[in-house]
């Protein structure tokens, strides 16, 4: 399939040949070529202004007839009977994108013996939670997870579904869009309603996180994405526990998948959770070396909060990677982000602008992580650190 060409409406101008993202057009004589590689984006096709080029009639799907009716989901991802954070705060977002479109909001719980989690599910935004227990679901494998989530999803036909980008959600939510025939949108930092469509609208970081693209799944349902931890905020404390549990019997888990679980090894982790800290005191290569961390540390230790670090920091070996914060790392969302001798590169602050309320500590008044600090200290770190240290210290006998 490729793009509809026609040659006498064209006045060979080059622009669509200019507009290709990437660049298999060219012109040849009098006319266009359209070489390998041709995406069918339509970026050639909304730039010409002579409509000398259209786009084919997409195969696939037929859009389904009316919207799903079962509202949004949220895949409620547990580990060890203790509900992953990114499915409390996944839920907050789905009754704000469910009353836009006015339907109701579902988790969908697997796992064994996890019944005890429903009430907390439903606190946290769910009208109801589809629950699926079995001995096959007490660990998680990409296998019976997504044959599972698939099967209730066929069954119920939710109009969207959302996951957290975590290791499991990034592992299986691509093969239940498959499973589905559907589209996914990977690692999203925000959503909205396109009203007049009835459209998710899915935004993530594109291109080094240079840009923020906003995608949309127009033809096929469930509109699914997976969203970054620590980025949507969870209910208040108003929300009732009242819904329905619905008991879900599957039959695609009977059957032995490819994969199966083996064991869990325990991760060496940070301290303090990154994402669950209410203060984080995050450093960059302005500290120069790695026992500068433990400046860091004793400052968080005293505010109860947790380190963070650039990737320029990690990669230099000064802290693991589980503290890096930004595009490749984590996304945090604390009251208080301290962030010392950090320039403020994008992909750092796509991870952290969530923040309350940021402090930057910088000795270059030009740096950019000052365009987003609430506060900004123009001075050495080596001074300003120490210096807070002591008055916290002083402050508190
Ligand atoms: C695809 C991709 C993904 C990436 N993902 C991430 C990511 O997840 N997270 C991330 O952080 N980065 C990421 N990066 C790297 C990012 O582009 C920056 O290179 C990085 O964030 C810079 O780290 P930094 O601020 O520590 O270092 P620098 O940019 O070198 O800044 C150091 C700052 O310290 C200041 N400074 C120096 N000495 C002192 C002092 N004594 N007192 C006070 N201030 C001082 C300097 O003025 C400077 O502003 C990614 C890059 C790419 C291309």
């Amino acid at each position: 399939m490729s793009i509809i060409f026609y040659s006498e409406k064209c006045t060979l101008c080059g622009q669509c040949v200019d507009a290709c993202p990437f660049g298999v057009l060219r012109l040849e004589g009098d006319s266009l070529v359209i070489d390998e590689g041709c995406t069918l984006c339509g970026a050639c096709v909304e730039v010409c202004e002579f409509q000398a080029l259209e786009l084919p009639e997409m195969e696939g799907p037929a859009p389904r007839p009316g919207v799903p009716p079962d509202g949004v989901w949220v895949f409620a991802e547990q580990r060890q009977g203790k509900l992953s954070s990114v499915a409390l705060e996944l839920l907050g977002e789905a009754r704000r994108l469910a009353e836009t479109l006015q339907v109701g909001v579902a988790a969908v719980l697997l796992g064994d013996k996890v019944e005890h989690l429903c009430p907390t599910l439903l606190a946290a935004g769910a009208d109801k939670v589809y629950l699926a227990e079995s001995p096959v679901l007490a660990e998680f494998c990409e296998g019976p997870y997504s044959a599972a989530l698939a099967e209730i999803a066929e069954r119920h036909q939710p109009e969207i579904i959302l996951a957290g980008a975590t290791y499991a959600g990034r592992a299986f939510i691509p093969q239940v869009a498959a499973a589905l025939k559907t589209g996914l949108t990977a690692d999203c930092t925000a959503f909205a309603i396109d009203q007049e469509n009835r459209l998710l609208l899915q935004t993530r970081p594109a291109f080094g996180g240079n840009i923020m693209a906003t995608i949309v799944t127009p033809r096929t349902f469930p509109q699914m994405a997976t969203a970054r931890p620590g980025v949507f905020k969870k209910l208040g404390e108003s929300a009732s526990a009242d819904g329905q549990v619905v008991r879900v019997e599957l039959a695609s888990i009977k059957t032995p998948g490819q994969s199966r679980f083996v064991r869990t090894v325990e991760e060496i982790k940070e301290r303090l959770p990154l994402a669950e800290a209410e203060v984080i005191v995050a450093g960059g290569r302005g500290l120069k070396e790695a026992k500068h961390f433990r400046m860091l540390e004793e400052l968080a230790d005293l505010l109860g909060g947790a380190v963070g670090a650039t990737r320029a920091a990690v990669d230099a070996g000064w802290i693991p990677y589980a503290h890096q914060i930004g595009q490749t790392g984590k996304t945090v969302s604390p009251k208080l982000y301290i962030a010392a001798g950090i320039s403020g590169a994008s992909q750092h602050v796509v991870g952290m602008q969530s923040s309350d309320f940021i402090v930057a500590i910088n000795k270059d008044p030009a740096a950019p992580i000052f365009n987003i600090a609430n506060i900004g200290l123009v001075g050495d770190l080596f001074e300003i650190i120490p210096a807070l240290i002591q008055e916290i210290k002083k402050d508190r006998g």
